[in-house]
């Protein structure tokens, strides 16, 4: 069976969801979002702690709370929503091939929105020595087992990996009765925001222990202690600083991957630091009328952000569909010195106001983020302080962008 509509979305969670409701409050009514679950909402349905919507909506809710809002908007304007559809190819011409209990669905699509998010780095891709007991979870299953399936995990936990959601599950373990022993963190840096440190780490005595990692697991069915050991600015172990923590629960939170499978497939290039696609200041990828938004293109540290970039993606997608598309020459924008990446990648000379998203390499004090089209200063931005946990961004005015060659965007002292 083939169907015929404008804008497609693949993932409903806060993206997708946001994605669709711009795409049909800017004209283009004809939008089906496809999500894999049993309900739209992505993550956020397993994120029950607050501290979601305060830029956004000026309120705080829990990520349930999120997610419903966006679901309730969407299905005001009757956008239709195809819930456990799993998308399964995406061509560069835009046919959108998944398949449900019903079977398997064609569509052909004027736009397709990526909006398909991350998943987390397992302990397969850690390399961590030992043996393989029950015990070991990735904070993210964690987190699901114990908001919505009601499992407790276990009584006493090490937690490696101090991103935010090793913090969150840090406070939600200690809150269920666990006692969570250590919070071990490779790098010298946490890689969470100074928010969730201070109210899920300092506020509950939680240990941090920054350059450090866990060399080995111990136990048989199940887990009965990690040995952890300090690393040296090259991140090696340093020999001699082992120490055993007994514990018979290990959460993993050591970074997300963007599921870009589908993308891949499709022929979409990648920046290999994002792990997302390469995009212009709509959103759009090097394939036209494919857009992608959300932790599919970068891992955002707010979900009000991924609000943000896909009411943007929506927005772009609906102006593809009724052909009003930037036919001026792009600028490459390019992250040097300090700056880890900047999305988007490229700019058309004739956008508006546009907004750049980066992250730092490494935590720093009282600096500036600089612009440069060539030797010429754009704009500096100066920062207190910066720390890789934590999104920046500066705006370009369509004065900055239109006669640039190639921008670049670079940390620098601000003396
Ligand atoms: C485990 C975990 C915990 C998190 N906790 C927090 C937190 O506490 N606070 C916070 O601010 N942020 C948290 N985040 C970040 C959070 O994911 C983002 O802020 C936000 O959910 C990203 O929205 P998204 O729509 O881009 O992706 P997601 O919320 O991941 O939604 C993507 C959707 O796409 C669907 N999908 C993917 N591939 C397909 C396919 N092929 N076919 C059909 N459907 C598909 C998925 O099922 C999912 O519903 C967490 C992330 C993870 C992974």
């Amino acid at each position: 069976m083939t169907e015929k509509h404008d804008i497609v979305i693949v993932g409903g969670g806060p993206a997708g969801l946001a994605a669709a409701v711009a795409a049909y409050d800017a004209g283009v009514t004809d939008v089906v979002i496809i999500d894999r679950e049993e309900a739209p909402g992505g993550v956020l349905r397993q994120c029950i702690h607050n501290g979601f919507g305060l830029h956004k909506l000026g309120r705080e809710l829990t990520g349930p709370e999120y997610a419903a809002v966006y679901a309730a908007e969407a299905v005001k304007r009757g956008i239709r929503i195809l819930r456990e559809t799993m998308v399964t190819a995406v061509s560069p011409d835009r046919e959108v091939t998944a398949c449900s209990r019903e079977g398997i669905l064609k569509i052909e699509a004027g736009a397709v929105i990526l909006a398909m998010g991350c998943r987390e780095r397992s302990r397969g891709a850690l390399n961590i020595g030992g043996t393989r007991p029950a015990g070991i979870f990735s904070a993210g299953t964690a987190q699901r087992l114990i908001n919505c399936e009601g499992y407790m995990v276990g009584k006493k936990a090490v937690i490696l990996g101090s991103g935010d959601i090793g913090l969150i599950m840090a406070r939600r373990l200690t809150l269920e009765g666990a006692k969570v022993e250590a919070v071990c963190e490779l790098m010298s840096y946490s890689g969470g925001l100074t928010r969730n440190i201070v109210q899920c780490l300092e506020d509950f005595d939680i240990p941090l222990y920054l350059s450090t990692t866990v060399k080995e697991i111990h136990g048989r069915d199940r887990l009965t202690g990690v040995t952890v050991v300090a690393v040296d600015e090259s991140r090696r172990p340093v020999p001699g600083t082992e120490r055993y923590i007994e514990c018979d629960t290990l959460l993993l939170s050591c970074g997300l991957i963007p599921e870009n499978e589908l993308s891949l497939a499709a022929g979409i290039p990648l920046d290999t630091i994002t792990g997302g696609a390469l995009v212009d200041e709509r959103r759009e990828t090097e394939i036209p009328g494919i857009f992608a938004c959300g932790n599919v293109l970068q891992v955002h540290d707010l979900v009000d952000y991924v609000s943000d970039e896909a009411e943007l993606a929506g927005r772009s997608a609906a102006a593809f569909v009724r052909g009003e598309i930037s036919q001026e020459k792009t600028v490459t924008v390019s992250a040097e010195k300090g700056i880890r990446y900047c999305l988007p990648q490229r700019v058309h000379t004739d956008a508006g106001k546009t907004e750049l998203y980066m992250r730092v390499a490494a935590p720093a004090e009282r600096v500036k983020i600089v612009a440069r089209d060539g030797e010429r200063v754009l704009l500096e931005a100066n920062r207190r302080r910066v720390a890789p946990g934590e999104m920046e961004k500066i705006t370009l005015t369509p004065e900055m962008i239109s006669g640039a060659e190639e921008i670049r965007v670079s940390l620098e002292a601000w003396k």
